[in-house]
């Protein structure tokens, strides 16, 4: 019996039939092609594409693909691990049918997330999604518990007559300014309108803080489908400002100064159909239960940012007082910890009440990373962790004995730091299992040697067109 959580050749009963109705329906409203995609260790969104035609026998025996790409670099070159890198072998790419979208943005295509399978029609250990998966499975057996996510996406939007390389902001106007949203008008309309085709709501969508830098956040939903669509909605922000003869990046630093561009990570916990963020005897109305687990990220954010913040150009946005949140502490709706709860406005707490997680960046692949956040999370629980004092105001501005009673310290100042932080943390390995744990190890190391030698402007032009 195949499941969504155990994903198998042939998809669940019924999906070959679903597939074959669904090609016709697709073909009668003009689509030509469907992308199956995923996001790679290194956090870059690859493909194939298939005919419409073709979709029934994609969801039957999945799509060829190498296993190499869990090893790609963001610059397409490839490393290696005990088990991964090589030219050799293949996996199926298997479309999730619930999750497939008519692209408004891209006339004549839909879009699909896939799971990744071998040709034994076994789960492949390098597939994020699955990853994603099964770490919500094991919460909801181990602890009762399920999660909703929602990962906010900034981004920037450039000419696409710029010189090769550069970034010309296509907007001039102040930060969160009317002149800027004139500016992007007709695009960010259009964006509004696709997103809507594509059933994604929209809560709101506005200029941010640096130069042509623009942020929308959605509605949250479970992690795999709030994963996968954090990809969509990019794939999508993308696709029409090509229209509209722009360029965007989601690169974590654009350029080598400023503020950069932050993918944060909401994220509440559940049992029963009830927040854990919200109506209990704790401090600002959390559960134990949400203290333990907010105890659990806070505890592993070093370690985790290997896996939220996995560029060498995420270490130039992650600095102090630009609302990244690069110290290791909780707040009630404060801006600068790593951790701001969000309590909500009165009367909807209860659905409203989050965790946010600020440094994460949208280089991070988003299924490895929030499984890594939640595994963080219920190691917690599990101990009921203590959860320290909370912060408020710049934690840069607090003395040496008052950080060290809160337990505040800074994240890794480099990809370095960070990947010796991941190598250290049983827990986040256990979780991954070896081979992602393998996968992120070796990928970050290649990533640091790749840009070894390279001043901060080399190293924010070097990954400025690849996310
Ligand atoms: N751009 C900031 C970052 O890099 C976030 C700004 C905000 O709080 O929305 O995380
Ligand atoms: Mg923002």
């Amino acid at each position: 019996m195949t499941t969504l959580a155990d994903p198998l050749p042939g998809g669940r009963p019924g999906d070959v039939d679903r597939a074959r109705a669904l090609s016709g329906e697709l073909s009668g409203r003009g689509v030509h092609g469907i992308v199956l995609s995923y996001v790679d260790t290194a956090g870059v969104g690859r493909v194939k594409t298939v005919p419409v035609a073709g979709l029934a026998s994609a969801t039957a025996w999945g799509v060829g693909m190498s296993p190499v790409f869990d090893t790609f670099l963001a610059d397409d070159s490839v490393v290696t691990t005990d088990v991964l890198g090589s030219p050799d072998g293949d996996l199926r790419l298997f479309p999730d049918l619930d999750r497939l979208v008519v692209l408004a943005g891209q006339p004549g295509w839909a879009w699909a997330p896939v799971d990744r399978i071998t040709q034994d029609g076994d789960r492949h250990p390098g597939c994020s999604r699955t990853f994603l998966r099964r770490i919500v499975a094991d919460a909801a057996r181990a602890h009762g518990v399920s999660f909703r996510a929602g990962i906010e996406i900034e981004w920037v939007i450039g000419l696409d007559s710029a010189p090769a390389g550069a970034f010309v902001p296509a907007a001039t106007g102040p930060a969160y300014g009317a002149i800027r949203q004139v500016e992007m008008s007709d695009c960010t309309a259009d964006l509004l309108a696709a997103c809507a085709a594509q059933g994604v709501d929209v809560e709101q969508v506005h200029p941010e803080y640096a130069p042509g830098q623009f942020e929308i956040s959605v509605g949250a939903l479970d992690p795999v489908a709030a994963a996968d669509r954090s990809v969509l909605v990019r794939q999508t922000i993308r696709a029409v400002a090509r229209r509209h003869g722009l360029r965007v990046s989601f690169s974590p630093a654009v350029e080598a100064r400023g503020v950069g561009n932050g993918g944060h990570v909401h994220l509440s916990a559940w049992r029963d159909g009830v927040n854990l963020y919200a109506g209990g005897d704790r401090r600002h109305g959390m559960t134990a239960d949400a203290e333990a687990f907010t105890a659990g990220v806070l505890d592993r954010l070093p370690a985790l940012t290997a896996v939220t913040a996995p560029s060498p150009a995420s270490y130039l946005r992650l600095r102090p007082s630009q609302w990244a949140g690069v110290f290791t502490a909780w707040g009630l709706e404060t801006r600068e910890a790593a951790l701001r709860l969000v309590r909500g406005t009165a009367g909807r707490r209860a659905e409203q009440a989050n965790l946010e997680v600020k440094p994460v960046d949208l280089a991070a692949n988003p299924y490895l990373a929030l499984g890594c956040l939640i595994a963080a999370g219920l190691a917690g629980l599990a101990s009921g962790a203590p959860l320290p004092e909370e912060t408020s105001g710049d934690p840069v501005g607090l003395d040496a004995d008052r950080a060290a009673a809160r337990g505040v310290r800074r994240l890794p100042v480099s990809l370095d730091e960070a990947v010796a932080e991941f190598c250290a943390d049983d827990v986040l390995r256990a979780a991954l299992g070896p081979v992602l744990a393998d996968a992120v190890t070796a990928v970050r190391r290649g990533e640091i040697a790749a840009v070894e030698g390279l001043d901060d402007e080399r190293v924010a032009a070097a990954y400025r067109w690849r996310y």
